[in-house]
């Protein structure tokens, strides 16, 4: 498959060959035939798939062949991206492919006077980018209508609705002619960008393509079976070392990149962290004090992550395993690019050997087993939380509201998962007795002791 056989216009396929691209990417190979022939499309792709160029390439396209349907100058194709860098990108990337066409592209984001951007949209762009706040405040001062769009592209859809954007969405959607072409693009598809989706495409056609799996086998990958409790010190040891240039590091949740960075701070080690909940700006600064190299460890959820184009990444850390198997494959793939050495490291406590189990099933292979100094003791999962049942309400006759009948426990999680247990049971510590000898709460909970044989000097 090449461009030549998409379609596209003698004027888009030059601009892609001065762009350097030779063969279209499996997103572009699919996309583009179907964007230029007007469906819906609702796309499963990450950033680094090429799934910029799958939109915007048509996008040119139909904007150039076909007039506007208004006379004068209005906004006929609107791109919604969730942050400014990927606004500014995908701003880029339409000079680039639309050069020669005489269409004209402008980009809209907050945290800057307005000025500049209002003159922009003055002077006529058939083409907009923008990010939902600074948009819906010039809505709101009567500087943009969205009247005549003919094509709109929520892009990041899962990103704009986990950093709390999905009103702001919906009111931009409001504003836009029921009559038009829908493309929505997403990472993951959690069940709220598929109720998006229901409610934005009219018959979609589905694209997914799976992240570039081929740089998994050339990185160097280990696993340290570790307590949570002992994560932060073991994560401070490993970053003490000198071959660790610069190191992203992965937690599941908001919370958790808050708490690393304080936890490593109070250890010595300078890190930034970003997340959904983090404004603008301090995502920004946290991202060019790490591309300055003023520090070299950043800690990030798995969606802030996804717009870091930062390359050559000596080290990844996955504090917390994944829930979803191929955000594995997301993160180590942020290491050893462009032919640099990579080196993957995974943390793994006794609640997350299933999320391993499922790793390793997907990669084909198990990861190579390291030792540290803070061996996993705890080898019992944590129950799962019984909510405790409410306490009755009162009526307004102030008599207690007839009680609700008692939550039943949810099912124990196995007892015995697969892996480690035994492996570690064999292990100098459980072979010592920590393990069997631990005292237990009522709750059958095993009390966590942390092994302070040789926390830090
Ligand atoms: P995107 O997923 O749109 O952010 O694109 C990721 C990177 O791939 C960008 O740096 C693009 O310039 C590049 N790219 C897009 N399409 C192609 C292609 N067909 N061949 C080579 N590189 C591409």
């Amino acid at each position: 498959m090449n461009f030549e056989s998409l379609g596209l216009l003698p004027t888009l396929l030059k601009n892609v060959h001065t762009a350097g691209y030779e063969i279209p990417t499996p997103i572009q190979s699919v996309t583009i035939p179907l964007v230029l022939s007007g469906k819906d499309v609702l796309g499963c792709a990450q950033t680094g798939t090429g799934k910029t160029a799958a939109f915007a390439l048509p996008i040119l396209q139909r904007l150039h062949e076909t007039a506007p349907r208004a006379n004068a100058k209005v906004i006929r194709s609107l791109i919604l991206s969730p942050t400014r860098e990927l606004a500014l990108q995908t701003y880029e990337n339409f000079l680039l492919y639309g050069k020669g066409l005489g269409l004209e592209t402008a980009v809209i984001f907050g945290g800057v006077g307005q000025g500049g951007q209002v003159e922009a949209l003055h002077r006529g762009a058939d083409i907009v980018v923008a990010c939902p706040g600074r948009l819906l405040d010039l809505m709101g001062q009567g500087l943009v209508r969205l009247d005549w769009v003919e094509i709109f592209v929520l892009d990041e859809a899962d990103r704009m609705l986990d950093m709390g954007f999905i009103h702001d969405v919906r009111k931009v959607v409001r504003a836009l002619p029921s009559e038009r072409q829908t493309l929505l693009f997403s990472a993951t598809m959690p069940p709220e960008v598929e109720k998006l989706a229901l409610d934005l495409l009219v018959d979609p056609e589905n694209v997914k393509v799976d992240p570039v799996t081929s740089t998994v086998e050339a990185i160097d990958q280990c696993l340290y079976y570790v307590d949570k409790v002992n994560k932060k010190h073991l994560l401070a040891h490993l970053l003490k070392d000198p071959d660790v240039e610069s190191a992203l590091v992965f937690s599941r949740t908001k919370h958790g990149v808050d708490r690393i960075v304080r936890d490593l701070k109070r250890q010595g080690i300078e890190a930034a962290g970003i997340h959904g909940d983090k404004s603008q700006n301090a995502r920004q600064t946290a991202l060019s004090r790490f591309r300055t190299g003023e520090c070299r460890v950043l800690v990030a959820t798995d969606i802030a992550a996804r717009g870091i184009d930062v390359a050559g990444l000596s080290h990844v850390f996955n504090y917390d395993m994944p829930m979803e198997p191929e955000a594995y494959i997301h993160r180590i793939g942020r290491t050893g690019r462009a032919g640099r050495d990579g080196k993957a490291v995974s943390f793994c406590c006794i609640d997350e050997v299933k999320q391993l189990n499922q790793v390793e099933k997907l990669i084909g292979r198990r990861l190579h087993e390291e030792q540290s100094d803070w061996p996993m003791e705890v080898t019992t999962p944590t129950p799962p939380k019984v909510r405790e049942p409410r306490p009755a309400k009162l009526t307004r006759t102030g008599e207690a509201a007839p009680a609700r009948a008692p939550r039943t426990a949810p099912a124990a999680r196995p007892a015995q998962p697969s892996r480690p247990v035994q492996h570690r049971a064999a292990s100098g510590h459980a072979a010592s007795g920590h393990s069997n000898s631990r005292p237990r709460t009522g709750t059958g909970r095993p009390v966590l002791r942390v092994n302070r044989r040789k926390h830090h000097p």
